[in-house]
């Protein structure tokens, strides 16, 4: 058997490569791989953007396949099953691990990210344990669970509650899956903040409650105090840090979700004095991904209007490329990886 997979070599260069055919090993399921999604952080990677994710790596770290093989230690699946992957491979040994935070592991490696080759591959093997049965839900909503599972994680770090006024700025996809969240959470109020007008009009329509705006139109007035009770930064530039910093009311918390390019230059000088409490919240453990699973399975979420395109196999350098100079049309693009 034969394997391919798209490897990133260099700054905007990906490169259709052989690679093994993986072996399984006993805690191993062996997945024929079918829909893989493009993450912001894959793009960054391949502009050269991202501070922890490089070339030399086959990227792709939200993905679905079939199983085809198991280790003999496996008893939870069956050969056949479909599964959605979680792409965190922890030492599970350090601090963090044995606490149950193993999403900030001393060891972490995401497949698709660091060391580990990812998605865009036509075969991958993983430990059985990082595998979730999609069951009933459609094989390209499950690719949803994995950026779900990012905002859920955001959402579970801060201290939000029924009756909260929010602030959710950008609304690519993990901005809006995060709003959507919360707007199922009963919020007093979501305010959505993105300069990009399609990307508003699309949260408006799956959560028609929430006020959408422009940056430039932004304000204090549209909140009860003087800004959101919590603030969800999904974007991660200076420009929108410093934004999630400055409308922020006194005292209360901001969460970083966004994964900044570079040291930033935020005004660290409004955290002191306005006793600001900024969380950093990075990717999810376990609860999350299965609370994600359990929301996608309960139909809240209209997966049909977030994925608007899928590119064959053989075009993944086009779908990069197409998304790059197209941000108001695609949305969330996924890649069949079986067909060429
Ligand atoms: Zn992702
Ligand atoms: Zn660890």
């Amino acid at each position: 058997m034969k394997n391919y997979g798209w490897l990133l070599k260099d700054i905007k260069n990906l490169e259709l490569i052989e690679t093994p055919y993986p072996e399984t090993k006993e805690d191993q399921i062996l997945l024929e791989v079918l829909y893989t999604g493009i993450c912001g952080s894959d793009l960054h990677a391949y502009l050269g953007e991202h501070p922890f994710v490089k070339p030399g790596i086959i990227l792709g770290h939200e993905f679905v396949g079939k199983i085809i093989d198991k280790g003999k230690a496996v008893v939870s699946f069956e050969i056949g099953d479909f599964v959605v992957v979680e792409p965190s491979l922890t030492c599970g040994k350090c601090y963090n691990c044995i606490h149950g935070r193993y999403n900030i592991c001393k060891e972490l490696d995401v497949i698709g990210c660091t060391k580990t080759n990812g998605g865009f591959q036509k075969y991958i093997s993983i430990p059985y344990y990082k595998a979730y049965k999609i069951n009933d839900i459609p094989l390209k909503k499950a690719i949803l669970a994995e950026p779900l599972a990012v905002a859920m994680h955001g959402v579970r770090r801060s201290s939000f509650k029924p009756g909260d006024e929010v602030l959710v700025i950008g609304s690519g996809p993990i901005g809006l899956l995060t709003t959507i969240i919360l707007s199922l959470s009963n919020p007093k109020k979501i305010v959505l903040v993105d300069p990009l007008e399609k990307r508003l009009n699309l949260a408006k329509e799956l959560c028609t409650e929430i006020i959408v705006i422009k940056p430039q139109n932004l304000n204090s007035g549209l909140f009860s105090q003087e800004g959101p009770d919590i603030t969800f930064e999904c974007v991660g530039i200076d420009e929108t840090i410093n934004m999630s910093i400055e409308f922020a009311r006194k005292g209360s918390e901001i969460i970083l979700l966004g994964v900044p390019k570079e040291i930033s230059m935020a005004k660290f000088i409004y955290i002191q004095d306005r006793e600001l409490n900024l969380k950093g919240s990075l990717m999810y453990t376990k609860d999350d991904y299965l609370i994600a699973l359990d929301l996608l399975g309960k139909k809240n979420i209209n997966y049909e209007r977030l994925i608007t395109h899928t590119y064959p196999f053989s075009k993944l350098p086009e779908a990069f490329e197409s998304i790059l100079k197209n941000k108001e049309e695609y949305f969330k693009v996924i890649i069949d990886i079986q067909k060429d």
